[in-house]
């Protein structure tokens, strides 16, 4: 396995250097959602510690994302109105990783409408930053 790239593009969202869709911080997790979304409200949670995936991780850190993903589900169902969640959280390319900082995919899902393809369509700037307002929203209440 490779070692952790600081210049993947997740490390640089944490570092602030390119923006994202925020929806949510702690001291040890970032949540933003995704611009090429598989559904509404698609959401990413990455650890702050480097990590390149499941195989690296720290457990403590990897206990912090799923706590996270746990709140970003919940807020979700009532934000979507989602009628479930998929977990998702690829490691390594014959995984499907693409982007390697570990992240785990939170996406709310509707009876019977199936996910887009993985990283097909980017989503309208306006719209992300209106689903962002909305899990926001919903974290907070
Ligand atoms: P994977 O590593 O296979 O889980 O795929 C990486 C995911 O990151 C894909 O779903 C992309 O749409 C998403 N992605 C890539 N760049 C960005 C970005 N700058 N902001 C938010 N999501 C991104």
């Amino acid at each position: 396995m490779s070692a952790y790239d600081p210049n993947n593009i997740f490390a640089k969202i944490l570092r602030g250097e390119i923006p994202c869709f925020k929806v949510y911080e702690d001291d040890k997790t970032l949540a933003f959602l995704d611009i090429m979304p598989r559904a509404t409200g698609h959401t990413l949670v990455i650890p702050k510690a480097p990590a390149r995936n499941i195989l690296d991780i720290e457990a403590e850190d990897l206990a912090a994302v799923i706590r996270t993903a746990r709140k970003i589900a919940v807020a979700a169902k009532a934000a979507f109105g989602a009628d479930g969640i998929t977990l998702n959280q690829y490691s390594e390319p014959a995984g499907g990783q693409e982007v390697f900082h570990l992240h785990v995919h939170v996406i709310p899902r509707h009876d019977g409408v199936p996910m887009k393809p993985a990283a097909s369509i980017r989503e309208d700037m306006g719209v992300l930053k209106a689903n962002a307002d909305k899990l926001a929203a919903a974290l907070a209440g």
